[in-house]
């Protein structure tokens, strides 16, 4: 059985950069985050696969490609400051935070806080901050943010957090019925606050629940 670092090494290249994703910024975040950190022991083998995999709480960690692909699109950048709806295990917010300036990461489901803070601590990830709530609802304490990715697909954009992009901001989520086909979105709000909206393809994520999200099944 290969190392981690290895493994890590291989899935940066076949995974991400033989994708099309090159910025060495990225890339470099994806070599230095130990995936295999952020899943129980019982996964930590198959950290590094092509797939999501499942975390506490009956929720899942992205597919690592879906995760570079989304922070790509979001065009983030080292003085930014970011939100993360849907936070789960701290992989990609821990993977952002070698990026930017700080990455503050939303969770609903109190077990998964409770995880994500005591690992992200534990591994010294001091820039990121995990919050407990309904990031439907955004995160009013923190904003503005340069970008907004959410991690789980609403029912449509929270209004919420376009009002808590700055100007010149982006987010990126995926739209569509849980048990259907998604469209990844990017929104970005123009300096002069207008909004534009462009489709990124198809994606299948769990479902955002929340005031402005789908209820609870
Ligand atoms: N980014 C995560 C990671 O790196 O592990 C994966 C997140 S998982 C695909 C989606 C997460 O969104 C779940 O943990 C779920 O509990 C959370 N979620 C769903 N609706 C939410 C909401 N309204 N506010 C905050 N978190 C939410």
């Amino acid at each position: 059985m290969p190392e981690f670092a290895e493994l890590r090494e291989r899935m940066v290249q076949r995974q991400i950069e033989a994708r099309g994703i090159t910025d060495p910024a990225i890339l470099d975040a994806f070599r230095e985050v130990p995936r295999e950190a952020f899943v129980s022991a019982d996964y930590a083998s198959a950290a590094y696969e092509d797939h999501p995999l499942p975390i506490e709480a009956r929720q899942t960690i992205s597919q690592p490609y879906i995760v570079a692909l989304m922070i790509a699109a979001a065009g983030i950048k080292p003085g930014d400051k970011v939100l993360e709806v849907g936070a789960g295990s701290g992989y990609a917010a821990a993977v952002m935070s070698r990026i930017v300036r700080e990455v503050i990461g939303i969770e609903r489901q109190h077990d998964l806080v409770e995880v994500a803070r005591e690992r992200l601590k534990r591994l010294g990830y001091d820039n990121v901050r995990i919050v407990e709530g309904d990031g439907t609802r955004g995160c009013p304490s923190e904003a503005p943010f340069d970008a907004i990715l959410a991690a789980a697909s609403g029912s449509h954009i929270p209004k919420p957090l376009l009002g808590e992009l700055a100007p010149g901001g982006r987010l990126v989520m995926p739209i569509g019925d849980p048990g259907w086909a998604q469209e990844l979105v990017k929104v970005t709000k123009l300096p002069d606050g207008r909004i534009t909206q462009e489709s990124l393809g198809g994606v299948r994520f769990v479902p955002l629940i929340g005031e402005e999200g789908w209820s609870e099944r």
